[in-house]
């Protein structure tokens, strides 16, 4: 199946939708090649769910193999099989949590195990020994997320009785922030202290540490000294920071534009509403265009109001609300063809609209605007 347009037998040079996600692989470079730099000797494993954040598992996985980056991270198993299936060789952890009858599917793949609980340490070790293989597997401990994993305080059960499983591979050992990327790091350096503790497991039981690790975007830039063996990276990577307020250490910038072109142009005569439900009116003559995006495309509803978009340099409003498949702008007096180009998040050059505004908009964060991009939008890659 092409990543490209999403469809298994339109090729890719018939493709013919005007909206698409454009990425730039240059500002994926040099946003990796800026994260490396920042963390020194630390492993990195680019974290890649979600399609990888909007931007085209497959096409971004490949690259972060051709980078050579040491690990790729994703959340669920299906994800880890499309990379298997489309040749990346690179080690892969699934970061999310297991049933137990994924186990063999983990195993026939190649994937490395998240294993949280020692239950699951167990229906991981029996499947390994039936199928006469070594798991792979990473620690999962809570230091205080309350997510996934074992509690900080039982993890020295957790860590015995991993290595005693003699059909397991403990590869790596990992934790998760809670807050990061917030500008009080009072919980994460509490959450680090727990994890460091774990640590010392390794060092009184004269055990050989595997990759121990719990920075993500907001670890990197905030709390350098959570780099540890290896980081986890997601949005970064893709010049989104993951809020306002953290720290910019390392500059990054937007690899995606989402664009669409003009499809339909017409003037709204007075007292016409426009849309679903009327709920927008003019009250003069308005020029107006069709654009094809909607809330099926993960144009999301609730930025009626509030949406903008940039045509020819400048910016217009959003019309009435947002439909599956389509949006208007209001032009004003202002003068757009068919075929022109129309900006939904990006830049021109000149303007830009950041996924932070678009997120604003929707009253929400900047993750859910990208991973709600739908694979219905075609993603192109400038090289
Ligand atoms: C999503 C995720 C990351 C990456 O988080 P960002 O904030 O996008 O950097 C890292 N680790 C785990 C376990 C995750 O689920």
């Amino acid at each position: 199946m092409s990543q490209y347009i999403n469809h298994p037998t339109i090729s890719e040079t018939e493709i013919i939708r005007p909206t698409r996600v454009e990425v730039d692989l240059n500002v994926l470079k040099e946003n990796f090649t800026r994260i490396k730099k920042h963390i020194g000797n630390s492993k990195v494993m680019p974290v890649l769910k979600a399609n990888a954040y909007g931007h085209g598992l497959v096409r971004i996985a490949k690259f972060y193999s051709e980078m050579k980056a040491d690990y790729l991270g994703v959340a669920v198993v299906e994800e880890g099989i499309l990379l298997r299936e489309t040749g990346i060789k690179h080690p892969v952890l699934v970061l999310g949590g297991i049933w137990g009858n994924q186990i063999p599917l983990f195993l026939k793949h190649d994937l490395t195990i998240t294993a949280s609980s020692i239950d699951k340490l167990k229906q991981i070790n029996e499947t390994a020994e039936q199928m006469k293989i070594k798991a792979k597997v990473h620690l999962k401990i809570d230091t205080g997320m309350e997510r996934l994993g074992v509690h900080y305080y039982n993890a020295e059960k957790f860590l015995e009785a991993a290595y005693k499983c003699k059909n397991l591979k403990v590869e790596g050992i990992f934790s998760h922030f809670a807050n990061s990327e917030s500008s009080d790091l009072t919980y994460s350096n509490l959450q680090l202290e727990r994890f460091n503790e774990i640590l010392s497991y390794f060092e009184k039981h004269s055990i050989e540490p595997p990759l121990r690790h719990i920075s993500n975007s907001g670890g990197i830039l905030q709390l350098p000294e959570a780099n540890f063996d290896m980081v986890r990276p997601g949005i970064m990577l893709f010049g989104v920071y993951p809020s306002k307020e953290v720290k910019r250490t390392v500059e990054i910038k937007p690899a995606l534009t989402w664009k669409s072109l003009v499809v339909y142009f017409k003037v709204i005569k007075p007292n016409h509403p426009v849309g679903y439900g009327s709920t927008w009116k003019t009250d003069h003559n308005v020029r107006a265009v069709t654009v094809p995006v909607g809330y099926g495309d993960g144009y999301l509803r609730s930025m009626f109001k509030k949406a903008k978009v940039i045509i020819n340099g400048e910016k217009y409003p959003v019309i009435g609300t947002v439909s599956m498949d389509q949006i208007v702008i209001n032009l004003e007096q202002g003068s757009a063809f068919n075929g022109d180009e129309v900006i939904l998040l990006g830049s021109d050059g000149k303007n830009s609209i950041t996924c932070e505004e678009v997120a604003g908009w929707a009253g929400t964060i900047p993750y859910e605007i990208l991973t709600n991009i739908n694979t219905r939008v075609p993603r192109v890659y400038k090289e």
